[in-house]
């Protein structure tokens, strides 16, 4: 990791480098095409390359912070427009305008270079006057210092990271209860009976729920305070999830703006609460997020992707519109973040040839650039754009807002494809991805199972102790699947009280193997009903590829394999 962000460091400070020292040959582009656009025999191609020239010059000099040089490149930028727009010669005053902008412009870049008198970009990037903000915090962004810090990161969590849950509910039995089945997932837990024992029980460092009942912070306002500066010190390793007998509006509102992350209120559904504490103490575990950045300009391109990147996110890169569908297709990203102006075509047109195909309907896309004037943003985003991000930006902006799109998406789209009982995958999308993962298996040449699960004699449970109860057992075993298959398997539920599992490069011996360890350990489950406790077995039947060929085959044999292990006795599994 370290390896990885002071290299992208490295590369932030190369590419602010780059701009500077390449500011003075594009000044001489733009005289240049100036001159010839000025000249009597003035040609259209002049006065299209100084707009080019132009524009770039001001993204990318906002993209590094040098305002003037943005703002002078900005109405320069204007003036040509109009001059394009009317289609013909300048006019004398436009001659005049452009004249002067070049020369304000020129001005604005030497004033630049000779403020930034050492050629070393560290140096000289910190020493001008205009943009200095922005300068310097692309100077600290690039030092070595601590900078992996600086900016909301979103990547993997290192694997070793320990994840710890605190209690602290009105009763110590209560804490402990619910501490043993948060011991039984594998977390750390500290049960306490007194908020002022919160600070010395959190380890800095760790993803730490704390779980906690509302009423210690109407009761006495000082631990709200007390809790509003531990989280902010913890740099989003702490996450305060509340509990209550009550829910209310007062009593939820308090609770958010004591730094709650989520809510849930008595009789406590514990399968949730677990739920929750597993999302806020993963760190964002899971798929990085995958940013997809069309610009024509490479180095402004570069830049974003680096700050991406250095946030843990995974970025591909389109500078040429016409090689956006391939890239698309192939990298499958989270979000687009949009160039306004491309050559050969703008970026709402482009917006919409993406929104027209059905299979990119959902991407969000964000329009980054330059552009103020507010009527061009909202023709941006009412065409397909789903926001605007105005250049310059701060590469923590830039991260937040990035992060917290795809973060909305991701959940929109969760909903949409999983149970809602289980978060697993519905039966649509886990047999769209048997079938995806068959053909990449014949593509690959590897082999795959497909496992299907049904609990024994179910409806026993349902009739002796109730649906909710249940349902708790099919969660419990949803959550069960999904800790203990590796994260390429793909867990679904396929209906009622059957699950499927795609294992991708596992064959029928492993696969057997797998799900029987699985089989019992769940066997040996204690569930509760009140009192009363009890366990509940489950069959398997295993089909693999390319003994079956295709989906449907697999799946029908998977399905057969099933019925087999019911007729044989239940609680066992049995491949075909
Ligand atoms: P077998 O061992 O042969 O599979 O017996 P079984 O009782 O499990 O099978 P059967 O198909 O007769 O019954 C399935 C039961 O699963 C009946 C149904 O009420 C229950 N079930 C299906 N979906 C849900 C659910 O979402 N929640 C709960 N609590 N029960 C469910
Ligand atoms: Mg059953
Ligand atoms: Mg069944």
């Amino acid at each position: 990791m370290a390896a990885l962000s002071d290299s992208i460091q490295a590369r932030l400070r190369e590419l602010a480098e780059t701009f500077i020292a390449e500011l003075p040959s594009r000044m001489q582009d733009i005289s240049d095409t100036a001159r010839g656009t000025l000249s009597d025999g003035e040609s259209t191609r002049d006065l299209h390359m100084l707009r080019h020239h132009t524009h770039k010059l001001a993204g990318s000099a906002a993209t590094f912070g040098f305002h003037l040089v943005t703002s002078c490149a900005k109405r320069l930028e204007h003036v040509l427009d109009a001059v394009i727009e009317q289609g013909e010669r300048p006019d004398e005053a436009q001659r005049h305008d452009i004249r002067m902008l070049v020369s304000e412009l020129a001005e604005a870049a030497r004033l630049k270079r000779t403020d930034s008198s050492p050629p070393a970009a560290k140096a000289s990037v910190t020493a001008s006057a205009d943009g200095q903000a922005e300068i310097a915090e692309l100077e600290e962004l690039c030092d070595a210092g601590e900078p992996a810090e600086s900016a909301p990161t979103v990547g993997r969590p290192k694997a070793e990271e320990r994840r710890v849950v605190v209690l602290l509910l009105r009763s110590l039995e209560a804490g402990e209860a619910l501490g043993e089945r948060f011991a039984f997932y594998g977390f750390e837990t500290t049960v306490l009976a007194d908020p002022g024992d919160l600070i010395g029980s959190l380890c800095s460092g760790c993803h730490t729920a704390l779980v906690m009942d509302v009423d210690f912070i109407e009761r006495d306002p000082t631990v709200a305070e007390d809790l509003h500066a531990l989280v902010s010190s913890s740099e989003g390793k702490l996450h305060v999830i509340y509990v209550s007998d009550r829910d209310d509006f007062s009593i939820r509102l308090l609770a958010v703006r004591t730094a709650g992350t989520a809510f849930f209120s008595s009789p406590l559904d514990v399968t949730r609460v677990i739920d929750a504490v597993d999302g806020v103490t993963s760190g964002g575990a899971g798929e990085p997020y995958h940013i997809m950045i069309v610009d024509d300009d490479a180095e402004q391109v570069s830049y974003y992707a680096l700050l991406l990147q250095r946030a843990g996110m995974i970025t591909s890169v389109v500078s040429e519109p016409r090689q956006l569908f391939a890239v698309l297709i192939e990298s499958k990203p989270d979000l687009i973040l949009m160039d306004m102006y491309m050559p050969g075509c703008s970026g709402p047109e482009l917006a919409t040839v993406i929104r027209q195909q059905e299979a990119f309907v959902g991407v969000p896309i964000v329009f980054l650039s330059v552009e103020t004037d507010e009527d061009k943003q909202f023709e941006a985003v009412s065409r397909g754009g789903d926001g605007f991000l105005c250049k310059p930006i701060r590469p923590e902006h830039l991260v937040t807002a990035v992060a917290n799109r795809v973060e909305r998406t991701r959940s929109m789209r969760f909903f949409m494809e999983r149970d809602s009982l289980t978060g697993l995958l519905n039966h649509t999308h886990l047999m769209e991805n048997l079938s995806n993962e068959v053909q990449r298996a014949e593509r690959v040449g590897r082999p795959l199972c497909f496992v299907m699960i049904d609990l024994d004699h179910f409806k026993r449970v349902n009739d002796t102790f109730g649906h909710l109860t249940g349902d708790r057992v099919l969660k419990t075993l949803a959550r069960m699947l999904t800790e203990r298959l590796r994260k390429t398997d793909v867990v679904g539920r396929y209906g009622g009280e059957e699950f499927g599992i795609v294992m991708f490069n596992v064959d029928v011996e492993n696969a057997t193997r797998i799900v029987n360890a699985i089989r019992e350990d769940f066997a040996a489950i204690e569930h509760e009903a009140g009192e009363r406790r009890f366990s509940v077995t489950l069959s398997g039947g295993i089909a693999a590829f390319p003994a079956h060929d295709g989906p449907g085959p697999i799946s029908e044999a998977a399905d057969r394999a099933l019925y087999l292990a019911k007729e044989q006795g239940r609680n066992r599994v049995v491949s075909l």
